[in-house]
C-alpha cells in the first residue's frame, strides 16, 4: 500500500467536529446485575419448583452464581448451550431435555422454565414447550432481560406467570381476608396481620412465598394489597377475579392510618372498629415522631429493589429533608400514590430507571449526611466523606410497615447519622489519597 492509498484521518477537523464530553451522556454501561436474577429468586424459593433455564453458559454462570449468593437452596438446571449448539439449531431439543432432567429431581412438583435473551434470541420455540411432564405442571417464565430492566419486575414476571396456572378462578372467596404481594421482611405479614385481626380481618396469604399451595391460596383473597408498586402483573391477575386491589402500604403514620382505612373499606370491615384501630396506629406514630429525630439531617434514597419510596416517606415523616430519591422500576400507577405524597413533601426529584450517574448527579448537586444507595452509589458518597450503606442489605433486612417498623426504620438512620465522626476520620487517614473533605464534616 502506497502512502497515497493510505486511510487518511484528518485529526484536527476531528476534533473541531467533536461532541463536547458530557459526564452522564452515556447510560450504557451495566447498572446493576442481571435483571432476570429476580425471577430465578422468586421461583428458586418455592419449595417442590426445580427452575429449568433455557440459556447459554455466559448467562447460567452469572446467574447461578449471583442466586446461590443470595442463599438459594437447590440447583439451576440448564442445559450446556455454547455457540455450537446454538448455530445449530440444537435449543429446542436442549431445552425439552432440560425440562425432562428437572422434572425428575427428587421432591419435584412444578417445573418454571425460564426463558432468557439468548434463548429469545436464537428462536426457542415457547409454544412447542411441554405444558406438563409426568403429571407435573411446566410453566413458561419469559425474562429476556433486554426487555425487562429490573429484577423487581423479573419478579413480577415470575411471581404472575406462576399464579396464572395455579390460581383456581372458581375459587370460593375467604371473606374479610387480604392477600399480601410483596417480598418483604418476614416478621411484616405478622405484624400486620395482628392489626388486622384488631378490625375484624387477617391476612390469608403473603405472595411471593415458599410453597405452590400459596398461589392457589391466593386466589380466594377478598381483597389484594400491592405492598411493593411493581407487582403489577400479578395484581392484574388476582384482579381478573374482581377482588378489590389496595395500592400503597401502612407505612409511617400517614401512611398506615390511611392504608388501614383503605383495607377496612375493602374487606367490608366494621367502620368504627377500623376507625379506632387506625386512629391507635396513627397515636403511637405521633408520639414517636414529636421528638422530629431526623430533623436537620439531609438524606438520599437510592436503590435497585423498587420500594425505594416507601423508606423515603418515613425519612420524611422523621423531620429530614429528603431532596432526591431513585428507584430501577419503570414508573406506574401503583406508585403514583407514594410520588405524590413524597412531592407534596419537599422531594423535589423523584427518579425512575435512574442510572448511577443519575445518582451520582445527586451526590454532587445536594449536600447529604447520608446516602443510602446502592452498591456503587454508596461507594461514591463514601469517598467524598459521607455516610453511606446499601439499601438492599441494610433496610431489607428489617421491619418496615406500621408503627413499629417506621421506628426501627428511623432508629437505624439515627444511628447511621451518628457515624459522620468515623468517616472524618476515615478520611483524615487517607487525606494524601481521598477528595478534599465533605463540606457537612
Ligand atoms: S444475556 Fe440477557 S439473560 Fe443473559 S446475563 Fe445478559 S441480560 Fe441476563
Amino acid at each position: 500500500m502506497t502512502e497515497q492509498q493510505s486511510p487518511s484521518f484528518d485529526t484536527t477537523d476531528q476534533t473541531a467536529s467533536r461532541e463536547p464530553f458530557q459526564e452522564s451522556a452515556c447510560k450504557l454501561h451495566p447498572q446493576t446485575m442481571c435483571p432476570a436474577f429476580g425471577a430465578l429468586r422468586v421461583l428458586s424459593r418455592i419449595e417442590g419448583a426445580q427452575p429449568a433455564m433455557v440459556t447459554d453458559q455466559g448467562c447460567l454462570y452469572g446467574l447461578t452464581f449471583v442466586t446461590h449468593f443470595y442463599a438459594a437452596r437447590k440447583s439451576i438446571v440448564a442445559p450446556a448451550l455454547g455457540s455450537t449448539e446454538l448455530s445449530s439449531g440444537q435449543i429446542q431439543e436442549a431445552a425439552e431435555a432440560a425440562i425432562v432432567e428437572a422434572a425428575r429431581a427428587d421432591n419435584v412438583s412444578v417445573v418454571p422454565v425460564i426463558s432468557l435473551c439468548v434463548a429469545e434470541t436464537a428462536g426457542l420455540a415457547e409454544e412447542l414447550l411441554p405444558m406438563e411432564i409426568d403429571g407435573k405442571p411446566v410453566v413458561l417464565v419469559r425474562v429476556p432481560a433486554y426487555a425487562i430492566h429490573s429484577h423487581p419486575e423479573a419478579k413480577d414476571v415470575a411471581l404472575s406467570a406462576m399464579l396464572r396456572r395455579f390460581n383456581d378462578a372458581d375459587a370460593v372467596t375467604e371473606e374479610k381476608t387480604l392477600v399480601l404481594i410483596g417480598e418483604v421482611f418476614p416478621a411484616d405479614p405478622l405484624l400486620i396481620d395482628g392489626v388486622l385481626r384488631k378490625m375484624g380481618g387477617r391476612v390469608l396469604v403473603t405472595l411471593p412465598g415458599r410453597h405452590v399451595d400459596e398461589l392457589t391460596l391466593a386466589g380466594r383473597g377478598a381483597a389484594v394489597a400491592a405492598l411493593h408498586s411493581y407487582y403489577r402483573e400479578t395484581v392484574a391477575v388476582l384482579r381478573e377475579r374482581g377482588v378489590g386491589v389496595i395500592s400503597g402500604a401502612p407505612i409511617g403514620m400517614n401512611g398506615s392510618a390511611a392504608w388501614l382505612r383503605a383495607v377496612g373499606a375493602a374487606l367490608d370491615l366494621d367502620e368504627d372498629v377500623v376507625a379506632q384501630v387506625a386512629d391507635e396506629e396513627e397515636q403511637k406514630a405521633r408520639e414517636f415522631l414529636a421528638a422530629r429525630p431526623l430533623a436537620g439531617a439531609t438524606i438520599m434514597v437510592s436503590g435497585y429493589e423498587g420500594n425505594e419510596m416507601l423508606y423515603a416517606r418515613l425519612l420524611v415523616e422523621g423531620g429530614a429533608h429528603v431532596p432526591y430519591v431513585s428507584t430501577s422500576i419503570g414508573p406506574n400507577m401503583l406508585a403514583a400514590a407514594d410520588e405524590a405524597w413524597l412531592k407534596a413533601h419537599g422531594v423535589e426529584e423523584v427518579m425512575y430507571r435512574k442510572t448511577l450517574e443519575d445518582d451520582q448527579r445527586a451526590i454532587k448537586r445536594w449536600t447529604f449526611d447520608l446516602v443510602i444507595g446502592t452498591t456503587a452509589s454508596a461507594a461514591y458518597a463514601k469517598e467524598l466523606g459521607i455516610p453511606a450503606v446499601y439499601f438492599t442489605n441494610i433496610l431489607s433486612v428489617r421491619p418496615l410497615f406500621l408503627s413499629g417498623g417506621m421506628i426501627a426504620s428511623i432508629a437505624m438512620a439515627q444511628d447511621l447519622l451518628n457515624r459522620r465522626p468515623i468517616y472524618r476520620r476515615m478520611l483524615d487517614f487517607f487525606k494524601d489519597v481521598q477528595p478534599p473533605l465533605h463540606p457537612r464534616l
